[in-house]
């Protein structure tokens, strides 16, 4: 059986991957290959597909299946699953890092000092304690989220259409319900037909001034024009994320010049840590793989 390692993983994983059969990293490899383990960058439609006529299983190292075409792969009898359960801690340490970074002005601080100024009158702090935060998706980061926000003192609400009750968090009926309420909103939702440019003027109208928006989810589900307006406004106060519409994102991406952006380069599943326990799930989809 021939494993196309095709996006980053645990430099460890191809070793581990020895005892199910050939591992390879060279994309032209996909003509043989059964196995293909991809992360986010790879797009999995029907034209991949057409490349690999002996594939069988697609594995998607982390959570969010919206680079796989999962009609094609069921067209092709190509089963196509994800590692769900590893990704929540590692993203949510991130998410709690943008969220602390912004009201405590770590970036501006720090590029400050680089710069050889010492903004300590001119940089006003904030706290998260006391403030609302409100969770648009309440699943597994969204919970991981919650726990951390709690321990500095916010309170919780959040918003999710399939989940009535949490143990975490109050939930809200509507999201404008959520984010007339929420001092800072972060996002934990799939890319869907539902979700894609759920944060759009219209939203932006609803939230509170100043409101800190924090997104590790899906950069699709923000409507980048409509936020950019707002971040020049003061209406959203920061932009905290991790996501885009694309990786990397367009040069002409107006985020990336827009006013109280902080930006991370798609890092929320990449600790170390959580490879190896994307490796551990992968190496448990292939234990139950049937080989042929
Ligand atoms: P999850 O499936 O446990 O939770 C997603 C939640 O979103 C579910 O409870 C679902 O009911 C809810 N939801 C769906 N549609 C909704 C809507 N219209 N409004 C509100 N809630 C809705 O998934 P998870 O593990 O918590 O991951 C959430 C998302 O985070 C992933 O789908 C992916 O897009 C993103 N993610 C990003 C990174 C990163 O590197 N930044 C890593 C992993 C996951």
């Amino acid at each position: 059986m021939k494993i196309l390692i095709a996006d980053a993983f645990d430099s460890r994983l191809p070793a581990r991957l020895a005892q199910f059969g050939e591992v390879t990293d060279k994309l032209d490899d996909l003509k043989d290959a059964e196995v293909v383990l991809i992360r986010s960058k790879t797009q999995v439609d029907a034209a991949f597909l057409a490349k690999a006529p002996k594939l069988r299983l697609v594995i998607r190292g982390g959570v969010g299946m919206d680079n796989v075409d999962k009609k094609a792969c069921a067209a092709r009898d190509v089963r196509a699953v994800a590692t769900p359960k590893a990704s929540s801690i590692a993203v949510a340490e991130l998410t709690m890092a943008l969220m602390v970074a912004i009201p405590a002005r770590l970036i501006e601080g720090h590029l400050g000092m680089r710069e050889g100024k010492f903004l300590k009158n001119e940089l006003e702090r904030t706290e998260l304690s006391g403030k609302t935060l409100g969770l648009i998706g309440a699943g597994a980061i969204a919970t991981e989220v919650a726990r951390r926000a709690a321990a500095f003192g916010m309170r919780v609400i959040a918003y999710d259409p399939y989940v009535k009750v949490h143990p975490l968090a109050e939930m809200k009926p509507n999201l404008g319900a959520l984010v007339a309420e929420a001092d800072v909103i972060s996002l934990h939702v799939p890319l869907t037909d539902e979700t894609r440019g759920m944060i759009d003027a219209a939203l932006i109208a609803k939230m509170k001034d100043g409101v800190i928006l924090v997104n590790t989810g899906r950069g699709k589900c923000v409507v980048e024009a409509d936020l950019a307006a707002a971040l020049q406004s003061g209406k959203v106060r920061a932009y905290g994320t991790d996501v885009w519409t694309s990786d990397p994102p367009p040069a002409d991406c107006v985020l990336l010049k827009a006013p109280n952006v902080v930006m991370c380069p798609h890092l929320g599943a990449s600790s170390k840590e959580n490879l190896g326990r994307i490796g551990d799930e992968v190496i448990a989809i292939l234990k139950d793989f049937p080989r042929k």
